[in-house]
């Protein structure tokens, strides 16, 4: 189809990462009016493809992706349901997520600050069941819109048909099916439901203010992200590169008689989440290198790319921090971003 796939596309300023790579045909899709086009590809539709957000959650490993890449750029934020207590909006895919949330809380919609400054689109939202602070996508999430590619058709998810996990859904395992076009989201008017995590607190309390509206929330998670992680625009990195990892009572107690001021969160089924960062900082990777591949200095869970790292240097790093880990401490780190 010509005109809307371009080919030969550099994608090295569209993934965080900052991996030098093209893609052999990349399209940009602004305006959902552009998906029966999109559908009349039958490259696309039946070949090799990637959906591309912001780019922020990928690893590349080929300087050629061999796929028909979509950028998913449409915009727009709809109030459609409000009974004074709550609200219903509609985000389009391609909304910025940053950009959503500060939306929502200039409107007096409460529930997504502590979700603040993290990077991506509203549609990629759902596919890793994004978190931080206490709180995951799937919270406020009411039901979505997605498209699947292969067959054509439109389906509505409600919340549970999402099969949301610990940075993970239902799209996640059926990676390159769905199309998230929009997520309805549910907020509240009363800016009551504040979860607040150690970090947001102390940061708080450092700025003299007891009672935090949502705003004060969004802002202080905004400083304690900026101080803590690297900003991709200087610094290519993809954030949080290894899940935290869950193990069972037994091997959580043995660890914990050995490294009793080990991070540790016992779950609803009895297991037990480790912290990542910690077991990486332990195991002597925080700030190390592989050549131009790095463990960043002040937040052991991010690797970098400080210059000219393909994914395979990125890769060869991960392996090296996977093996350390489960050298000292038995436990195996999973990578979160998706390989592509
Ligand atoms: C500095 C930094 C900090 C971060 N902090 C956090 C954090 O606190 N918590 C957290 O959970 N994540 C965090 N992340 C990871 C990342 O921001 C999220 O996973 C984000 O949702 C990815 O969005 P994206 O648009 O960039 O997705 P991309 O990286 O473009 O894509 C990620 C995956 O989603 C798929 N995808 C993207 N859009 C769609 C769509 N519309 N429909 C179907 N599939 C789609 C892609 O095919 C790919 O498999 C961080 C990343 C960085 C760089």
């Amino acid at each position: 189809m010509t005109g809307f796939f371009h080919e030969h596309v550099a994608l090295t300023a569209l993934n965080t990462l900052g991996i030098v790579a093209h893609a052999r045909r990349l399209a940009v899709l602004r305006d959902e009016a552009q998906l029966p086009t999109l559908l009349a590809d039958g490259d696309f539709c039946h070949g090799p493809r990637l959906i591309l957000g912001g780019g922020s959650n990928l690893l590349i490993t080929q300087p050629e992706v061999n796929a028909s890449v979509l950028q998913l750029a449409t915009q727009g934020i709809q109030l459609v349901a409000d009974d004074g207590h709550h609200v219903l909006i509609d985000v389009a895919g391609g909304e910025p997520w940053h950009r959503t949330v500060r939306h929502t809380l200039e409107q007096g919609w409460y529930g997504l600050e502590n979700l603040s400054l993290i990077p991506g689109t509203v549609g990629a939202s759902p596919i890793q069941n994004i978190g931080a602070y206490g709180v995951e996508v799937q919270d406020r999430l009411h039901s979505l819109r997605a498209l699947s590619l292969p067959e054509g058709k439109m389906h509505v998810f409600s919340r549970d048909d999402c099969q949301f996990g610990y940075r993970d859904s239902l799209f996640k395992q059926q990676a390159g099916r769905w199309l998230v076009l929009s997520v309805r989201l549910s907020l509240s008017r009363q800016p009551g439901a504040l979860t607040l995590y150690g970090d947001i607190r102390q940061a708080l309390e450092q700025d003299g203010i007891a009672q935090p509206t949502p705003l004060d929330v969004s802002n202080a998670v905004m400083r304690i992200r900026q101080a803590k992680l690297p900003d991709p625009a200087t610094l290519g990195n993809a954030g949080s590169f290894f899940k935290n990892p869950v193990v069972d009572a037994q091997h959580a107690a043995r660890l914990l008689a050995d490294h009793p001021d080990l991070p540790h969160y016992p779950q609803a089924d009895g297991q037990v989440k480790l912290a990542a960062g910690w077991l990486i900082d332990r195991a002597g990777w925080k700030g190390r290198r592989l050549g131009p591949a790095g463990v960043h200095d002040r937040q052991a869970l991010v690797l970098v790319n400080h210059g000219g790292a393909t994914g395979a240097d990125i890769l060869a790093l991960a392996s090296a921090i996977q093996a350390a880990v489960w050298a000292h401490y038995a436990v195996t780190l999973e990578r979160e971003p998706v390989t592509v």
